[in-house]
């Protein structure tokens, strides 16, 4: 059974507890989202099907769950009538619940989503012209207390599992009807079209969400190896991007045992002000992540790494600021491109969003030497969906409220 002892987050700047894996559920069946072929195998060898059969049975759930996302073993029409309630009876598939679904008027759709054990977390869908992107949350709250993002001003903070990770992208999927139709039994049953990427709402996935990836790293790799996998969800790595806040001594982990796109909350190129809004900076600084950049795996001038910088009035929007950017970009001779947010304001922030003329004489500076250096468009401001609004309500809790239930949680799980 999953264990819920509490852990600590490697490299936290603030340690708090975390609840490992899956939660148990109170009828004593397992959840198989999120796990891979192989873990899926094992579980039905344990339940006493000889290994031949769970090899077999393993590799046709695997196919249902996630090329298929179907959810009740009764519907998976190529096992038999008699194993399907064998499956139901110890095993579940399950998705995030759904707490709360809002829309904006720009399209952009935003999901309050909650864990098995109450902790509630958010995932947005932003759909444009040319592609659906799926922003997808990697942890509830964050630790990095970045002085801008009102998601990192949550204090509780867990790592989201792999099956509540990849969940979001299945649960997303349900909600925009994008599953196949046909039956796997009947070949002809369906056309070619289904099953292209493009053909579909969503074609993207941005690690954006709440929280730090990188200080969740085997849980992301995990998710988004069934995300990539062509027997799984089958998105292509390319499409697929991970942020970090500069997680230095994870980045060549995640170029090499993940691959995907990666982008980086640089937000400001002086040692002051870096270390004063993305407190992490304080830990691996400026230089040590632009090294880290430029030794990141895959990236090339066809895959560029992205650079996020988020426009702040008065804090980090001059054009000494745009000039020393490029100079950085040159001097690591990175294959990079930009990306201005116009800063995305909450409720008590601190900080205000640079005026539309600043912010594009910024970009000015980028793209006359050459880097493309793109305003983003807020998305969902609406419903606080857009960069750096995500924050759910009921994270609110002081420290020694975290100290006792931690203390709790270790106590039952002796
Ligand atoms: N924790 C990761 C990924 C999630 S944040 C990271 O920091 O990279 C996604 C992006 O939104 C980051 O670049 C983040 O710095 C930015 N962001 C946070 N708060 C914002 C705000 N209020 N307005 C605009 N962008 C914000
Ligand atoms: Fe965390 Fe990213 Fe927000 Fe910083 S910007 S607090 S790292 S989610």
């Amino acid at each position: 059974m999953a264990d819920t002892a509490l852990m600590s987050i490697p490299g936290q700047v603030d340690p708090v507890p975390v609840a490992r894996d899956i939660t148990p559920r109170a009828d004593g069946r397992v959840d198989l989202m999120g796990l891979p072929k192989a873990r899926i195998k094992q579980l039905f060898e344990e339940a006493g099907l000889d290994p031949k059969q769970a090899k077999l049975r393993s590799k046709q759930v695997y196919h249902w769950l996630y090329h298929r996302g179907t959810t009740d073993f009764a519907q998976m029409t190529d096992i038999s009538k008699k194993m399907q309630p064998w499956m139901a009876e110890r095993f579940v598939v399950g998705r995030p619940n759904v707490v709360e679904a809002q829309h904006s008027t720009d399209g952009t759709r935003k999901w309050l989503l909650k864990t098995d054990d109450g902790h509630e977390f958010e995932m947005v869908f932003i759909p444009d012209e040319t592609r659906g992107t799926l922003c997808v949350s990697s942890q509830v709250g964050c630790t990095l207390n970045c002085t801008f993002c009102h998601t990192g001003t949550m204090r509780l903070v867990r790592n989201l599992t792999p099956g509540e990770i990849v969940g979001q992208v299945m649960l997303a999927r349900d909600a925009l009807g994008e599953w196949p139709k046909g039956r796997m039994d009947i070949a002809d049953d369906e056309s070619e079209s289904e099953y292209r990427a493009d053909g579909r709402l969503l074609t993207n996935i941005v690690m954006m969400g709440m929280g730090e990836p990188l200080y969740n790293f085997d849980h992301v790799r995990d998710a988004l190896q069934l995300v990539m996998d062509g027997e799984g969800l089958a998105l292509s790595k390319r499409r697929i991007t991970l942020s970090t806040s500069g997680v230095v001594p994870m980045m060549y982990k995640c170029g090499e045992e993940i691959g995907v796109n990666l982008a980086v909350s640089l937000h400001a190129v002086t040692k002051d002000i870096r270390d004063e809004i993305v407190p992490i900076n304080r830990k691996y600084g400026i230089e040590e992540l632009l090294k880290a950049c430029a030794d990141y795996p895959g990236a090339s001038n066809a895959r560029r790494i992205t650079f996020e910088y988020v426009m702040l009035k008065d804090k980090n929007d001059s054009d000494d600021d745009a000039r020393e950017l490029v100079r950085l970009i040159r001097e690591y001779d990175l294959p990079a491109k930009v990306n201005l947010i116009p800063f995305n304001p909450w409720p008590g922030a601190a900080y205000e969003c640079s005026d539309p003329e600043r912010i594009k004489a910024f970009s000015n500076i980028i793209f006359a030497s050459g880097i493309s250096g793109p305003i983003r468009t807020p998305r969902g401001r609406d419903i606080d969906a857009a960069c750096g609004q995500l924050k759910t309500a009921a994270q609110k809790k002081s420290r020694a409220e975290r100290d006792r239930e931690a203390a709790e949680a270790a106590a039952t799980a002796d």
